[in-house]
């Protein structure tokens, strides 16, 4: 029993958790995170842990990136705060737009800064109504999203998601929010359908809901290049062609969210160029700073950034921002961040060790709890089913991947067992050692979550 005062008593009178069954936080408290040193992190009872999901999905350097402190500081000593707004603007901010223009996947113009995932893609969402109102078609402004989507939490990011829990009885999805079919093939595929022939009937699903909605009311699609929150769902072969193909046939804008796949997770800087997305905006936070600061970014393409700037100049000013867009410290260690990527050559390192973690995880797909293992890069999941012959998943009361990783724990890893998935996202600069130590530990979780399950 804790003391009235103890951290974990003064946590669940006070903190209101976020993705949290509040009520059995009541009984089980918080696991109190005190330290990080590499892929690792301490609780405060000494526990050693792998931090397999890199916190949520984005500690890409692990947790003791001295590079990135001493960033923090210096800009910190220099100028610890500035806006952007009315024309303001600082060194690291410049700085980093330049840097990130330069990467980007398709030719953009300008990048905007917010400080989440939830507020870039919201941003794209009023600009995807800015700009069809700047064009002159004001009726063009339906967003189309993906069953199983994750965009965030804000009302209209939490439209876009397309998980039931981010709807339910928050009186969500809001009006001109859409979403077409998941391009899961295990779990949507039919019998006998090829990946190709799933993804055309995928796309053709989409082309369907445009005609239905009609083709002048719609005006972008938003996807996640690899739907990571959703069960590492990997698009099926050719569907991002089929997909783009119906897009620029109705003149429908995409929106790439690479708030996860984005700085090397799939293997190339970006989800996009791994599955060939030519998106006209593009969202990232998460790895951008490596989670060591909070911010995000947006890109946008020429046509859409001329179309604003006719725009603002009618009606005398951009009316959007947030008090910590282009924030001089979170600028800077995101600067920071990228040059460690380049400098350490953190790409060839996924490309290097990817191959050792997916082959892990296929070896795992074996187990007899799970239905399919898959992932790219370096995230993949292990969907847990109750049959392997016919792919039933779990009563969702059960919650079968939450008891998984709570035993995980027991084994010093910590992951999110969110759905039926049992995740895995480790930390970019994990070494073939924590790799192969890791996969050790999983398959022991599962062999736990089984006899827990007998
Ligand atoms: N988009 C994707 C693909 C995400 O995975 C997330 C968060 O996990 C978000 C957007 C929202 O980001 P944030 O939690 O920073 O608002």
């Amino acid at each position: 029993m804790d003391l009235p005062n103890s951290l974990h008593a003064r946590d669940i009178a006070h903190v209101l958790h976020p993705y949290t069954n509040l009520s059995l936080h009541r009984t089980e408290g918080p696991l109190i995170i005190e330290r990080g040193d590499g892929i690792h992190v301490v609780d405060d009872q000494g526990n050693r842990y792998i931090e397999a999901m890199s916190g949520l999905f984005c500690a890409s350097l692990g947790f003791s990136e001295q590079r990135l402190v001493e960033a923090a500081v210096r800009q910190m000593s220099a100028l610890p705060f500035y806006h952007s707004f009315g024309h303001k603007s600082n060194q690291p901010v410049v700085e980093l737009a330049e840097r990130l223009l330069a990467m980007a996947p398709v030719p953009m113009s300008k990048v905007f800064f917010a400080n989440s995932g939830s507020e870039a893609n919201d941003t794209a969402v009023k600009l995807v109504w800015y700009y069809h109102n700047a064009i002159g078609k004001p009726d063009k402004k339906k967003i189309i999203s993906r069953i199983k989507a994750y965009h965030g939490v804000t009302v209209a990011t939490a439209s876009l998601t397309g998980l039931p829990n981010n709807h339910r009885d928050f009186d969500l999805p809001i009006a001109r929010i859409l979403h077409t079919d998941c391009p899961g093939y295990y779990r949507f595929g039919r019998p006998g359908e090829s990946e190709e022939e799933f993804a055309t009937r995928c796309a053709q699903s989409l082309e369907d809901l445009i005609l239905r909605e009609g083709p002048d009311t719609v005006g972008a699609f938003i996807a996640e290049p690899v739907m990571v929150s959703g069960g590492c769902i990997v698009p099926p072969a050719t569907y991002f062609a089929k997909v783009q193909a119906v897009l620029k046939k109705y003149d429908v804008l995409l929106i790439a969210d690479e708030v996860i796949c984005g700085f090397g997770r799939t293997g190339n800087m970006f989800g996009s160029e791994t599955f060939g997305l030519e998106p006209d905006m593009m969202t990232m936070a998460k790895q951008l700073s490596a989670a060591y600061q909070p911010i995000s970014a947006l890109m946008v393409n020429a046509r859409i950034f001329e179309a604003m700037v006719a725009e603002s100049e009618k009606i005398g000013t951009f009316g959007h921002g947030f008090t910590y867009s282009g924030h001089p410290v979170a600028a800077a260690v995101a600067l920071e961040t990228l040059k460690i990527y380049e400098e350490r050559d953190i790409l060839g390192h996924v490309r290097a060790i990817a191959p050792r973690f997916q082959a892990a995880l296929r070896r795992l797909g074996e187990h007899p709890l799970v239905g399919e293992a898959r992932g790219v890069g370096l995230v993949g999941t292990l969907e847990l089913v109750q049959d392997k012959q016919t792919r039933e998943n779990f009563p969702p009361a059960m919650a079968v991947a939450a008891q998984a990783g709570k035993l995980a724990q027991a084994h010093g890893v910590i992951t999110r067992g969110m759905g039926d998935n049992f995740n895995l996202c480790p930390p970019l600069i994990i070494t073939e050692r924590e790799l192969d130590d890791l996969m050790v530990r999983v398959e022991r979780t599962l062999d736990d979550t089984a006899r827990w399950l007998d």
